[in-house]
């Protein structure tokens, strides 16, 4: 059910600088709330998956092709265990955590502590753009607080310097109160002293989170980020949590685990639901539908 007060979720797309600068922020509520519910995270999953479902979107948005995809892929010794987030570059985005009832006490701070809850690992971004193989780039996690894994990963796998900053507030009730972030990247050529200026731009912020839960949208934030830089605002993007599964990718995920276990679940007789990890929608396949699958895997084997 859609909150009638709530504002819509979107992505902008900026530059700045005279184009040495490029930027994205996002608000991400709504896109947040839909997958807590979805999932039946606990605060601190839903902080974790919320921060890079926010990062999915912006880092989709800035694929080329309309049928462009990213992967975002964490596996972590935390408790979380790991997350995947998938966007395209219309503003969909879908994901889940490994252990959605990851639970620990907050950081000395008194925040949520995405960053023990993710504790060591290593992060995957895999874009298919397309090719025969997709472009993959693997960087291990900094801090598990994602912005700075994220970051990291920037300017070790891409050569890009990045600034990322991403932020899930809960409410006491367990809704999501605010969510959003910013991507804001300098272009090979940047001179040193743009570097140093938009780091102390940086430094003057307060978290992303207070910002938006002030009511502060994208614009100013970036705004205020890019203070001095003659922001120009390209581009804005409705965004939102959206899963395409179809029967039809289920029966082929089904095949793929093979003939011999497909025969091995006809014995057993019983039907097979198989649930879409993404949104949890459940598919029944019976006994005739195996068959019926066996019949068809078959003839295409011969
Ligand atoms: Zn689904």
């Amino acid at each position: 059910m859609k909150d009638k007060n709530m504002k819509p979720d979107y992505i902008i797309r900026a530059t700045a600088a005279s184009g040495m600068i490029r930027a994205f922020a996002s608000t991400t509520r709504g896109v947040v709330e839909e997958a807590k519910n979805i999932h039946h995270t606990w605060p601190v999953a839903t902080a974790a998956l919320g921060r890079l479902l926010t990062a999915g979107l912006m880092m989709g948005y800035d694929m080329k092709d309309e049928r462009d995809l990213i992967t975002l892929k964490i596996n972590c010794s935390g408790s979380i265990k790991g997350l995947l987030v998938s966007a395209d570059r219309n503003g969909h985005v879908k994901g889940y955590v490994t252990n959605p009832d990851a639970n620990l006490p907050p950081s000395p701070k008194g925040k949520l502590d995405v960053g023990r809850a993710l504790d060591l690992g290593v992060l995957s971004v895999i874009k298919d753009i397309g090719l025969k193989e997709p472009y993959v780039g693997q960087t291990e996690l900094i801090t598990g607080e994602i912005a700075e894994d994220l970051a990291y990963y920037f300017a070790k796998s891409e050569q890009v310097p990045s600034t990322v900053a991403l932020g899930v507030l809960m409410d006491v009730d367990n809704k999501v109160n605010s969510s959003g972030g910013f991507i804001i990247q300098l272009l090979p050529g940047a001179e040193d002293d743009l570097a140093e200026k938009l780091e102390e731009n940086i430094k003057k912020m307060p978290p992303v989170t207070s910002m938006l839960c002030q009511g502060l949208s994208p614009e100013n934030i970036l705004k205020e980020a890019l203070s001095g830089f003659e922001l120009i605002i390209n581009n804005r993007l409705p965004c939102e949590y959206r899963c395409d599964c179809n029967r039809e990718r289920v029966t082929k995920a089904l095949l793929s685990v093979g003939k011999k276990e497909l025969k091995n679940m006809l014995e057993e007789g019983q039907d097979i639901e198989i649930k879409c990890q993404f949104c949890q929608k459940s598919y029944i396949f019976t006994s005739i539908d195996l068959s019926d699958l066996l019949k068809t895997d078959s003839s295409r084997d011969n």
